[in-house]
């Protein structure tokens, strides 16, 4: 990638973090789009240089008794990246291939997506390497409370508002909150994703999926199509795809595959997903239960064979890197239209080559699960204010901040002659913003 105003700065990123590559993955897209903002803002040259570097990165030790009675120690973090707009607010990873890379890669992009929400939250994320799968809901309780036990000195409802991610539902954030109140003593909205009984927002456990269709269907609706009758594959089995899944459905496509870290499961009838919703959510079992009350299902191991499926709409909703060069070439041989990234950074650099050379039209993630953040962040105003919003009140306002985003990715693409490029509109827009906040309050 050729960086004209930025290569310095990109140079010393690289120097600094020399062991880190999806974060530098992550912030050389940034500093592509955003080099020519720099002929028209050269002021913001600091702020460049400043946005690339965490404000703060909390790391510190984990340590829980399993129900053999040995001790485990896991290792957890939180980055305070960007606090320009407002506290930091992104989601919690417990999953075996946490460290400080990933953390710092996905609190990078939270800034630039807080941002595209147009509501006032500033980016952070953190984790841990420790591995959900196989522990006992004990054993959960008791790393939760444990990382919490640490976690609860660095965060607040006006500093910084963790939520979910990988590995971190609607169980986590319970025994998460239970453990904030006890040791701080305060009823207040300092997680997000809460149970619907303790301070939760309806509508937020959808919000991620929903919002990538909505974005999607958008885009889709800008270039004279519709989401309605498309074949879509969908990769994860976890809260977006499962929702993205649902979505998709209500507007009338036909979703016909999903996966986990094992494999995938192919539906050519479309998958039931109250059946998957019951393997996933209740019975916590693996994907490829679903072939044993699905005989026209095929499962097949592996994780990346998903992207061979035809499909008119890809929707990758697992993990970073999950679509590399030849995956995406795939999906254009096949003749898919349209890529949404539910995921963070789902697809490699060469993979986002291969959409834009083929025409493909894409929606980044920074854009695309906006949704799930905006959700979060409508859940601290009903804390704030004690009130509930209904289901369908919620609803319509992601609804109105996905077009939102739309507008404005497809703006800033437009004005800086890239028309439709919404990786490059994403990134300029969600800069834009923070970065004049940043210049304003001479924290650069
Ligand atoms: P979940 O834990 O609910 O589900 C994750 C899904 O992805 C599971 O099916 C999991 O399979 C699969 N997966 C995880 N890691 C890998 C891997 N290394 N290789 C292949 N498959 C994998 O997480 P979410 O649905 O919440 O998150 C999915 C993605 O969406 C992540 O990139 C996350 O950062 C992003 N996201 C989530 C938001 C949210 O609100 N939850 C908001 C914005 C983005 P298995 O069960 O086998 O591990």
């Amino acid at each position: 990638m050729l960086l004209k105003n930025t290569s310095a700065i990109f140079e010393t990123v690289k120097k600094r973090n020399q062991n880190e590559p999806e974060f530098l993955q992550a912030v050389e897209e940034v500093l592509a789009s955003i080099d020519p903002v720099l002929d028209n803002y050269p002021e913001y040259e600091n702020v460049v240089k400043s946005i690339i570097e965490p404000e703060r990165m909390i790391i510190f030790r984990v340590p829980w008794i399993d129900d053999n009675g040995t001790t485990q120690i896991n290792r957890g973090f939180r980055v305070q990246f960007n606090s320009a707009i407002g506290p930091y607010k992104g989601g919690l990873r417990f999953h075996p291939s946490v460290n400080g890379s990933i953390i710092k890669f996905l609190g990078f992009e939270q800034i630039f997506k807080n941002s595209l929400t147009g509501l006032p939250i500033g980016g952070g994320k953190g984790g841990s390497d420790f591995d959900p799968k196989g522990k006992s809901n004990n054993e959960i309780m008791r790393f939760c409370q444990s990382f919490m036990t640490e976690l609860s000195k660095y965060i607040g409802s006006s500093t910084d508002v963790p939520a979910g991610d990988i590995g971190v539902g609607a169980r986590e954030i319970g025994y998460l909150y239970g453990q904030y109140k006890r040791i701080r003593g305060l009823n207040e909205g300092v997680l997000t994703g809460k149970g619907l009984s303790y301070g939760g927002s309806l509508t937020r456990t959808e919000a991620t999926g929903y919002g990538l269709i909505y974005l999607v269907e958008e885009i889709l609706k800008h270039h004279n199509k519709s989401i309605k009758d498309k074949t879509v594959i969908i990769s994860g089995s976890g809260n977006v795809a499962i929702y993205a899944t649902q979505k998709a459905m209500e507007l009338g496509a036909k979703v016909v595959a999903l996966s986990d870290s094992n494999g995938y499961i192919y539906d050519p009838d479309g998958i039931d997903l109250d059946a998957v919703k019951t393997i996933k959510e209740v019975e916590r079992k693996r994907i490829k239960e679903y072939v044993k009350n699905h005989p026209n299902a095929k499962y097949h191991d592996g994780c990346k064979g998903i992207w061979s499926i035809k499909c008119d709409v890809a929707l990758p909703c697992a993990t970073q890197n999950e679509i590399d060069e030849e995956s995406a070439s795939l999906l254009v041989a096949n003749g898919c239209i349209a890529v949404g990234e539910g995921a963070n950074m789902p697809s490699t650099p060469e993979a986002i080559e291969v959409y834009q050379k083929n025409n493909i039209l894409f929606a980044p993630a920074k854009a695309a699960n906006a949704g799930g953040v905006a959700v979060s962040a409508l859940e601290m105003s009903q804390n704030s204010m004690r009130l509930s919003w209904s289901f369908e009140e919620v609803d319509e306002k992601l609804k109105e901040i996905m077009k939102n985003i739309f507008v404005r990715i497809s703006d800033a693409a437009k004005e800086y002659g890239n028309e439709n490029n919404y990786v490059l509109g994403a990134n300029i827009a969600g800069f834009l913003k923070v970065a004049e906040a940043m210049y304003a309050q001479g924290t650069v």
